[in-house]
C-alpha cells in the first residue's frame, strides 16, 4: 500500500489513510486526482488484494439483508459482528487441526466503537458471549483505520462486498471473491455468509446448496 501511494503521491512521506468512500467521492486528499485516477487507484489497491498470497490474506464478511422493521441497529451490529467472529473462528479451528496453535485477535475501527461498546455491554451484563470464539481474544481491540493499513484493506472489503450486494455492481467483488475463506475447491465458502430469506443465486448462498 506503501509503493501504492508513492505512485499516486509521489514524495509525500506520512502515511495517507485509503479509506474507500473518500477515494470513490474524491475528498480529502483525493480530490485533487481526477475520476479516472480514482479508479486506478482502486484498480491498484484491489489488484495488491487480489495478488496476494493465502494465507497471507484471507477475507470474513456477513450481509445482512434488513427486512424485519422491529431490528434496531444494534441487534443487526450484534449478529454480523458474531457471525463473522464465528467464521473467523472456523478458520482458526481448521489451522488447529493443521498443526499452528495460534489464537485470532479482532480489530475493530475506532470510529464505530460507540455502536460496538452499547452492544459487547450487552453481553457482559447476561454474562454471555458473542458467538463460537474459542479460538479468539476475547476482548476486541480498537484502532484508527487512519493509521493502520489492515483496517484500510478491510474497509475496502466492505466496500467491494457493499457494492455487490447493494447495488449489483461486482467490479471490485470480482477482485476479492478468491479471498474469502473456503474449504478446499468444493467446500462451501466458509467466509462469505449472506443472511437473507430470498431465494439467492450469489456464491455465498449457492455454495450452500
Ligand atoms: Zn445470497
Amino acid at each position: 500500500m506503501n509503493a501504492i501511494q508513492q505512485k499516486y503521491f509521489p514524495g509525500i512521506r506520512v502515511q495517507i489513510p485509503f479509506h474507500a468512500n473518500e477515494i470513490r467521492a474524491g475528498r480529502g486528499k483525493f480530490g485533487n486526482l481526477g475520476r479516472s485516477t480514482r479508479e486506478n487507484l482502486f484498480e491498484d489497491l484491489f489488484n495488491m488484494i487480489k495478488n496476494s498470497v493465502f494465507p497471507k490474506t484471507i477475507a470474513f464478511s456477513t450481509i445482512l439483508n434488513i427486512t424485519k422493521a422491529t431490528s434496531s441497529p444494534t441487534e443487526d451490529l450484534s449478529t454480523v459482528f458474531s457471525d463473522v467472529a464465528s467464521r473467523f473462528n472456523l478458520f482458526l479451528t481448521r489451522g488447529y487441526r493443521r498443526g499452528p496453535k495460534n489464537k485470532g485477535m479482532i480489530i475493530i475501527d475506532h470510529s464505530n466503537e460507540d455502536k460496538y461498546m452499547e452492544f459487547f455491554q450487552g453481553y457482559r451484563d447476561n454474562g454471555t458471549q458473542y458467538g463460537d470464539i474459542r479460538n479468539i481474544v476475547d476482548i476486541p481491540y480498537f484502532a484508527s483505520g487512519k493509521d493502520t493499513r489492515m483496517i484500510q484493506l478491510a474497509d475496502l472489503c466492505a466496500y467491494a462486498v457493499f457494492r455487490q450486494y447493494e447495488h449489483g455492481d461486482s467490479a471490485y467483488f470480482n477482485y476479492i471473491e478468491k479471498k474469502f475463506d473456503r474449504r478446499g475447491g468444493r467446500g462451501p465458502i466458509d467466509g462469505l455468509k449472506h443472511m437473507t430469506k430470498e431465494d439467492c443465486k450469489c456464491i455465498a448462498c449457492t455454495s450452500r446448496l
